[in-house]
């Protein structure tokens, strides 16, 4: 199944995607309790909204060997955790905004967990009970920044540095699909999720030992080499195998999006 998140005149709302069109999605969408309901529209006709609203967006820096190389740091021994907060989501379609302040801001094309039931000190082997699904994630990343502060809050905490999306696949096999990104059409980065350092189990593993993670949260699982500069003008287009195109373009503005 593949859920959407839309904007409907009465307010965000769940949909289920099927083919071109979007039904709304009855009963809860975090249980085996999820109907289809009436049609609401055509997925050229709506605006897609974030597939969900975290309470938090966890990432994991430096996951793939090859990408922690290009830019000179060694592979981690262990996870390395840092958040991106909510308010830095957009959904497909949605302006990533360059700002005046900003250095060098670069794509990072991920595949995003979405996490479905609470876990606390889940098992590797359990983990994949605990997954609603899993998404398209563009970890939008000031280079300078992140240099300049050494943690990473500013560098990768901007509004509209989370774009998420399209939509949820909740019967994805995450365990060797591709993670790619594209600029104006020209492939930039190319991986698998077998090249993971640390695997998604893992991961949900060593994170639900040390933090209770929610229904809706996000654990962001790293990105592939091949990162690069984005400029005002660009389209941004992250894919991950089995689940779609999240597409974004770059715009420069003078301040800070203003609250949804
Ligand atoms: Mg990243």
């Amino acid at each position: 199944m593949l859920i959407c998140r839309y904007a409907a005149t009465d307010g965000p709302s769940f949909g289920i995607v099927e083919n071109d069109a979007v039904y709304a999605l009855r009963g809860d969408m975090f249980t085996e309790m999820r109907e289809r309901g009436a049609r609401v529209g055509s997925l050229h006709d709506l605006t897609l909204l974030p597939p969900t609203v975290p309470s938090k967006i966890v990432c994991v820096g430096r996951n793939y060997a090859a990408h922690a190389k290009e830019l000179g740091n060694e592979v981690p021994e262990e996870p390395l955790l840092f958040f991106k907060p909510p308010s830095a989501l957009i959904g497909h379609g949605e302006a990533i905004r360059l700002l005046p302040q900003m250095g060098k801001v670069d794509h990072e094309a991920e595949l995003a967990v979405v996490i479905g039931r609470e876990a606390h000190n889940v098992l590797a082997s359990e983990a994949s009970n605990y997954v609603l699904g899993y998404t398209c994630a563009n970890d939008v990343s000031d280079r300078d920044f992140q240099k300049k502060d050494g943690q990473w809050t500013r560098a990768k905490g901007f509004d509209t540095f989370c774009p998420l999306g399209p939509w949820i696949n909740t019967t994805l096999d995450p365990h060797d699909v591709a993670v790619l990104c594209s600029v104006n059409g020209e492939p930039r980065q190319i991986g698998r999720t077998s090249q993971l350092i640390f695997d998604i189990p893992s991961l949900i593993a060593y994170i639900s030992a040390i933090m209770t993670l929610m229904p809706g949260d996000l654990v962001l699982t790293g990105t592939p080499a091949g990162v690069g500069a984005i400029t005002s003008g660009d389209v941004v287009e992250v894919s991950v195998e089995g689940i779609g195109e999240l597409r974004n373009p770059v715009i420069f503005a003078e301040s800070p999006a203003s609250p949804r």
